[in-house]
């Protein structure tokens, strides 16, 4: 037996989508990307929906979108995967971090509005910031926001946990952020194998990422700087990239959509049998905030010091070698080499590093059957045992 920490679910209406696109005229630049994008904008509750090819390349051309150059600052947090600070690098920017809130994990909005109260003394504000939606639970948003309305930053919200997640009541994507980005890697809540997708109410963005994805290039006479000179003519204005979702995968992000209310119905009840099963052991437990719902990406725990001397690394390697698929989200992005090069080191932010020292994530996936979360919540409590 062998319990994965994240599968996707493939159903016989996916496969049929994906074989009637595979059967027809288009595989990419086809119809089904823009329904896909139409689709997510509704349920997303967005005006402009830009699906890409990962949601790294998403956070690449947001960056460009937002103005991001060689002489620019971002920040975002250290507890994340590696994409949301590279996207800065990809433009020549100078990154830092802001440390987490040890309860939501996510950026402290109380740390951001320290860090950017100092940066601004020193003449040193970030002209973007990336809040990342960790493990699907939505950040401070409105915070963010009145900071960021405060210090003239623009915020590119990282939601490639949280697709259906709401805050204050809206979808995530389409109220505080500028832009907000989202990936349907395998693992992720909605997949389309691989793909992203930028989310936003301005018009002027979605116009100018839709050319960044696809090498700057238009083919809209309406918005052609030059005389067209035939009905062949096509115009590169900015240099861009081919960031482009294939209408294969789009297909079958149109037929995961369909499903996402069920999909995240069915992890946050397994999240809530997680919660209670998991009360006793010495564990810290995600939290829930009453203001926004999670879309239960990953349901994390910390092993806690306080409550037994069970290392990390004893209980992590008993559970893979009990069958169980356990991960850790996520090493602090600070700590790799390539950050610590550009000279940050451990000390710097001291709740992303505590976390992660204690971090363990455990299966949840829609098809996870309550039999083997039972299996799952047996192996931990026994490790926990053997490892104390
Ligand atoms: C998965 C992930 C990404 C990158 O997504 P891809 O689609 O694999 O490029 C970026 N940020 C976070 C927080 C992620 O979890």
């Amino acid at each position: 037996m062998f319990i994965p920490y994240s599968c996707q679910q493939i159903t016989d209406e996916d496969i049929a989508a994906v074989t009637a696109v595979l059967r027809s005229e288009y595989l990419t630049q086809g119809p089904a990307v823009a329904a896909f994008e139409q689709a997510f904008a509704v349920r997303h509750q967005v005006a402009h929906a830009i699906a890409v090819s990962n949601a790294t390349a998403a956070l690449h051309i947001g960056c460009l979108a937002l103005g991001v150059g060689p002489d620019s600052r971002v920040w975002t947090t250290p507890n994340t995967f590696l994409a949301s600070a590279n996207c800065a690098r990809y433009c020549g920017a100078a990154v830092d971090f802001v440390d987490i809130d040890p309860i939501t994990r996510n950026i402290s909005s109380a740390k951001l509005a320290h860090k950017l109260k100092a940066a601004e003394a020193r003449g040193a504000l970030p002209c973007v910031v990336i809040p990342v939606d960790f493990a699907g639970l939505p950040c401070d948003m409105r915070e963010i926001r009145s900071l960021a309305d405060r210090y003239g930053f623009k915020i590119l919200q990282d939601a490639s946990h949280a697709a259906g997640a709401t805050y204050l009541d809206c979808p995530v994507g389409s109220a505080w952020a500028d832009l907000t980005v989202f990936s349907f890697h395998a693992v992720k809540v909605v997949t389309t194998a691989e793909g992203g997708l930028l989310a936003t109410q301005d018009a002027a963005l979605a116009e100018k990422l839709r050319l960044l994805r696809s090498h700057g290039m238009t083919r809209d006479p309406a918005q052609m700087e030059q005389v067209p000179e035939g009905p062949w003519y096509y115009e590169q204005q900015e240099l861009g990239f081919n960031y482009r979702l294939t209408d294969v995968q789009a297909a079958l992000g149109t037929s995961q959509l369909a499903r996402i209310d069920t999909l995240g119905i069915q992890r946050d009840a397994l999240a809530q049998r997680y919660d209670q099963m998991l009360a006793e052991l010495p564990l810290r437990l995600p939290a829930r905030q009453a203001d926004r719902q999670s879309a239960w990406h990953l349901y994390a725990v910390e092993i806690d010091a306080q409550r037994t001397s069970a290392r990390r690394v004893d209980v992590f390697k008993q559970l893979r070698a009990a069958g169980l698929g356990v991960n850790v989200h996520y090493i602090p992005v600070h700590l790799q080499p390539y950050y610590a090069r550009l000279g940050f080191r451990r000390g710097d932010f001291p709740a992303a590093e505590g976390y992660y020292d204690q971090a363990l994530s455990i299966p949840l996936f829609p098809a996870l059957t309550y039999a083997q979360q039972d299996q799952v919540v047996h192996l931990l409590g026994q490790a926990l045992q053997d490892c104390a």
